[in-house]
């Protein structure tokens, strides 16, 4: 069977990819169960911080690793929170912090430039300095509600409106947010590239 070490200490994200790749017959082992030491990510777009992840993992362990980035990016705002999402409000920053500095953030936007949209970047290194990652993307696209509403799902899930369905992603069940959501979609591209690169 073979081993990928995936960059994520979130045992759900791991239950999550482990469940997409069920086909293939690899073990996925998580970077904390292997003490792997962390790397500053201080690349500027999702997938070169997805990249820095997954070769640190490679490299401390001379094994195939993944890794992911996500965040939200809010165009009205020049793509904030973006790459910084996770602590946007600083040192110390919640998810309840983070969502209130981007509520006020935008407490003068009107409805149109409120669009904003959940991104996913995917990537798998099949050593360290691999020239050929394969790279998945995915993009949510709603747009940053002016109160919180529902209680699922977790970071900004109570502020990002879906607008066809007319609720906010806190407001849908998890296993819907999983096949629709940024992550979904990412992972779903994956699982055809890693498909494609095993042929
Ligand atoms: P990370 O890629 O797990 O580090 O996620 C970065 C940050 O983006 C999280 O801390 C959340 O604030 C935000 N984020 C990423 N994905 C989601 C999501 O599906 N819902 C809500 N917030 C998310």
């Amino acid at each position: 069977m073979n081993k990928i070490v995936v960059a994520s200490g979130n045992q759900g994200k791991i239950r999550e990819i482990r469940s997409k790749l069920e086909e293939f017959s690899v073990e996925l082992v998580s970077q904390k169960e292997l003490n792997i030491s962390e790397v500053p990510e201080d690349g500027l777009s999702f997938i070169e911080n997805a990249l820095i992840k997954a070769r640190n993992a490679s490299r401390q362990t001379n094994l195939p690793a993944m890794a992911d980035d996500s965040g939200i990016v809010v165009p009205a705002l020049g793509g904030q929170p973006g790459i910084f999402s996770a602590r946007y409000a600083g040192e110390g920053a919640t998810d309840q912090t983070n969502l209130q500095k981007l509520l006020n953030e935008l407490r003068n936007v009107s409805q149109e430039d409120r669009g904003a949209y959940f991104y996913c970047a995917i990537v798998y290194v099949q050593f360290a300095d691999d020239p050929t990652p394969l790279v998945a993307v995915g993009k949510w696209q709603g747009r940053i509600a002016e109160a919180e509403s529902g209680s699922e799902g977790f970071g900004y899930d109570p502020i990002f409106y879906l607008t066809e369905k007319r609720c906010t992603a806190a407001e849908i069940p998890l296993a819907e947010k999983n096949r629709i959501s940024h992550r979904g979609q990412a992972l779903e591209e994956f699982v055809s590239l890693y498909r494609e690169a095993l042929m």
